[in-house]
């Protein structure tokens, strides 16, 4: 399968040139006749053309040719998001970042997304909620997480990403290798489902996020300093203690692990949050 580029703005190159280049190079020196040559390739042989990228080339790429004007990034304001937002705004400010606000956040995550997006610039976070309907059928009360944590996540979150991400054939999601079972092969770039998700950050580790938080002095989710790595709702988040996983805060004592399930390629993929 090619990936799914629909793209509008998209120009075949005015020569009408189909010959395949050798290697293509990504930047400035990149040329519509190249994205053409990209659009054709399978996810596989798409992540294979760029084995050393840096995640800002690959934002750079999906944002501003690959997917232009049909990608969206999705964010949870949470621990270590502020790191992919910085990048993604020194690229396109106006990029749709989605943003799901379940109403059972902490006061903290909303101020912090405030915080970010006004010292990132950003001009486009969407903030999308549950539908009123599904609240008052199935949590009149707001208890629904303390008898069905699923069904609670499902129609609190996984039902508003699916519907806040239907406009777009692409998706910039912060998921990193080194935090859970993702497959060791998976790239930068992935087919989830109707569309293309984009993993920019998939190879760094928790040194790299840390190193580049330092480098550009970027805010911390106010949180992490009181020993939550991993920040979700407020009744389903508690702090973590030392040694332990960074998801362990996480429904603890409930066997749920994720906040929804999306199959992809056969095997369970986690909604970020
Ligand atoms: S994390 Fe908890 S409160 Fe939030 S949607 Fe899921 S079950 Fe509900």
């Amino acid at each position: 399968m090619s990936v799914s580029l629909q793209n509008p703005n998209f120009e075949a190159d005015v020569d009408g040139t189909t010959d395949l280049e050798p290697s293509v190079q990504i930047g400035a020196r990149e040329n519509l006749h190249d994205i053409e040559v990209l659009a054709r390739l399978d996810i596989n042989e798409l992540n294979e053309k760029f084995p050393t990228a840096t995640p800002e080339d690959i934002l750079d790429l999906s944002i501003t040719k690959l997917f232009s004007g049909q990608i969206a990034m999705v964010s949870s304001f949470g621990a270590e998001s502020a790191v992919l937002l910085h990048m993604t705004a020194q690229i396109d400010p106006f990029i749709p970042v989605i943003f799901v606000d379940t109403g059972k956040l902490f006061e903290e995550t909303l101020a912090y997304r405030e915080q970010l997006t006004q010292q990132f610039g950003l001009q486009n976070v969407q903030t999308v909620t549950p539908r009123p309907q599904d609240l008052v059928e199935q949590d009149g009360d707001g208890t629904l997480w303390q008898r069905d944590v699923d069904q609670c996540c499902h129609i609190r979150k996984v039902l508003p990403f699916d519907r806040a991400l239907k406009p777009f054939v692409a998706e910039i999601s912060g998921r990193k290798r080194f935090q859970n079972e993702l497959r060791a092969d998976l790239g930068f770039f992935q087919q989830s489902g109707p569309r293309v998700k984009v993993n920019p950050l998939i190879n760094w580790s928790a040194k790299d996020l840390a190193q580049y938080i330092k480098k550009h002095d970027l805010p911390r989710h106010p949180l992490v300093a009181k020993g939550y790595p991993s920040i979700g709702c407020a009744p389903c988040t508690s702090p973590v203690k030392p040694g332990e996983d960074p998801r362990a805060g996480r429904w603890r004592g409930e066997e749920k692990t994720e906040c929804g399930i999306h199959f992809v390629d056969g095997k369970p993929q986690r909604i970020e949050s």
